[in-house]
């Protein structure tokens, strides 16, 4: 049994207090901040670290794919702001231009194929490779405009009950524990952690064989030429299978050399088998192992694959690759089965295109998130965002993408808004003026 020690009750002071208070300063918080606050409402966004984008900026998560095919469905609203004001900087962001979303230009296809995410069944798909650093930026000014409160570095530690009723989140900071308060609760942690604590009901189970059971530590490598890279996959294909199959076989685990924004430069995803993200001691083990791979590879690179004889370790992401964990049990559950069929809600809030990414459920079919997905059965003023949304562990191999997990975040902070405005629990929002709301916010909604 766990030897366990009694840790003294004490007055924890109040840091603050708002309407809407989101934990987590990823896509899905980020977007659910900003929607929130724009519509009037003071909002409080609390992240862990000292900067906002969650995997996209710390996991170095930089490529955003299929925002749009062509067909007339597309994710909008925030995340098209993020790329519109990535596109004004240097070397933002890289990839087709939204005009050219689902034509079949040969010319086009043939300049973005070998960009994952960007040309399906011989069309293009808008989606684009973004810096990082610049959107970490980017985002700060969205919410600063916005009039959100932002305050990093505080790491939410459990939730505050009063009477069995969620109000409010305890804080671990330089500053010592601390207490925020507020009328409704965005849970965008990505792990549920505020839900978990509050008692809500959730899944965290996992099957081993699916993509997102994997951890991973992301690195970048500079000084290469991606298009040399390119052009040597095309005419050597099965060479370059069997080196990446020695890269493997080196590591010990799988990675794929992805582009960035910049020819000079990609970022190393990878997969780590078997450990789970909500574990001191695998995650740990992640760090340090994934750390002991990357010179033998990068010398490795260095040696054999065309694009990567200059190559050197630009930087390691400083924050751990988690795909899965928590899911909320939430008034409804997206099944893989509701994916495959493009079911349709009379309550959706977001909706991305059909997922032509990595072969996923229903290559040709939208998918919908509802409403109550996003709302837990019993607790009260939570509403969960992003990753942590309910849905089956098939489903969310394919939700958990960038692109829904920010239309999520926008969605949430929409009804949060609409919850608080309207003095009612969140699962009693008024979903048709939620979507009018969104829709005035430039989202697309069927
Ligand atoms: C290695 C890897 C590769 C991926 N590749 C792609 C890809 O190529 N394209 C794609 O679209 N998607 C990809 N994904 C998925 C995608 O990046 C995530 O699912 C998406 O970022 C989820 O957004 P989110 O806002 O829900 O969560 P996150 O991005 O995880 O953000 C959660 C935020 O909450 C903060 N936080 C967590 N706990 C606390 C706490 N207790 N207190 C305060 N703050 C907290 C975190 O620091 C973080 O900022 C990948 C994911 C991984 C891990």
């Amino acid at each position: 049994m766990t030897k366990t020690i009694f840790e003294p009750a004490s007055q924890i002071p109040v840091f603050d207090e708002a309407d809407i208070l989101v934990v987590g300063g990823g896509p899905a918080g980020t977007a659910a901040a900003i929607s929130a606050a724009r519509n009037g409402a003071r909002v409080i966004l609390s992240e862990r670290y000292g900067y906002l984008g969650g995997q996209v900026t710390g996991g170095h998560v930089s490529m955003i794919p299929n925002i749009d095919n062509g067909t007339g469905v597309q994710i909008t609203g925030i995340l098209q702001e993020w790329m519109d004001r990535l596109g004004k900087l240097p070397d933002g962001l890289y990839g087709p231009s939204k005009k050219d979303a689902g034509s079949s230009d040969p010319e086009l296809i043939k300049q973005w194929s070998g960009y994952m995410g960007t040309v399906w069944n011989n069309k293009i798909c808008y989606g684009t490779y973004v810096d990082p650093e610049l959107l970490k930026i980017v985002l700060n000014d969205m919410v600063e405009e916005s009039n959100v409160i932002v305050y990093f570095h505080c790491w939410a530690a459990k939730a505050y009950m009063e009477d069995g009723q969620l109000k409010g989140v305890f804080f671990e900071s330089k500053e010592g524990r601390k207490a925020v308060l507020a009328k409704v609760i965005i849970d965008a942690t990505g792990e549920g952690d505020i839900f978990a604590s509050a008692g809500a009901e959730f899944d965290d189970s996992i099957d081993p064989a699916i993509r997102n059971s994997n951890l991973s530590l992301c690195f970048r490598i500079a000084n290469i030429d991606h298009k040399k890279y390119l052009n040597y996959i095309k005419d050597n294909r099965q060479d370059w299978a069997e080196k990446m199959n020695q890269i493997l076989k080196m590591a010990g685990f799988r990675m794929a050399l992805i582009p960035s924004n910049r020819n000079d430069n990609v970022w190393v995803n990878n997969w780590t088998f078997g450990k789970n993200g909500m574990k001191v001691k695998d995650l740990t083990f992640v760090e340090i192992e994934v750390r002991k791979q990357i010179v033998k590879v990068i010398e490795f690179l260095n040696k054999e694959m065309p694009g990567y004889e200059n190559g050197y370790l630009m930087d390691v992401a400083p924050q751990i690759g988690v795909r899965y964990s928590r899911r909320l049990k939430g008034l409804y559950q997206i099944s893989f089965d509701d994916l495959k069929q493009g079911k349709t809600y009379d309550d959706v809030v977001a909706i991305t295109p059909a997922q032509h990414v990595f072969n996923a459920p229903g290559e040709e079919i939208p998918m919908q998130i509802p409403y109550r997905a996003l709302v837990p059965e019993k607790l009260d003023n939570l509403i969960a965002a992003g990753r942590c949304l309910s849905a089956d562990v098939y489903a969310h191999n394919w939700i958990n993408l960038i692109p829904p997990c920010t239309a999520i975040g926008e969605a949430a902070g929409a009804a949060a808004y609409v919850a608080v405005n309207s003095n009612i629990q969140p699962r009693n929002a008024d979903v048709k003026t939620v979507q009018n709301i969104l829709k005035k916010q430039g989202f697309y909604l069927p």
